[in-house]
């Protein structure tokens, strides 16, 4: 279970946090979910052996990392977990993004049509 380590200020998560912050991201229809999610915060896609815990970490610039969902109340439960893109980190637009995630889960996204390649 994710915990926040006070020393640091940043929250630190474990393999299952992972999973559930991945699940909870929008599919993509013409690609594997366990491989390929949306960035809901730049609608780009994922890849999910691109993972950083920590934005302050060194990473790839396409890396990803997990937000809160709601950080008006900032629960360490899976489901408010979301995997966003590192480099996106911050670029949320509102304190609870529950409603817009729930309108993205809905929305039928494709993979861009010259390969997987992002312009950041
Ligand atoms: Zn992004």
């Amino acid at each position: 279970m994710a915990f926040l380590d006070e020393k640091t200020n940043n929250i630190v998560f474990n393999d299952k946090d992972k999973m559930s912050a991945w699940d909870n991201a929008p599919e993509i229809s013409d690609a594997d979910p366990k491989k390929y999610r949306v960035c809901m915060y730049c609608q780009f896609p994922m890849d999910y052996s691109d993972y950083v815990m920590n934005v302050k970490t060194k990473h790839s610039k396409d890396a990803w990392t997990i937000d809160l969902i709601n950080i008006k109340k900032p629960k360490l439960v899976p489901k408010n977990f979301l995997a966003i893109h590192a480099n996106c980190f911050g670029n949320r637009q509102n304190e609870n993004e529950k409603r817009r995630l729930r309108k993205y889960r809905r929305t039928k996204w494709m993979m861009p049509k010259e390969g997987y390649k992002k312009s950041k």
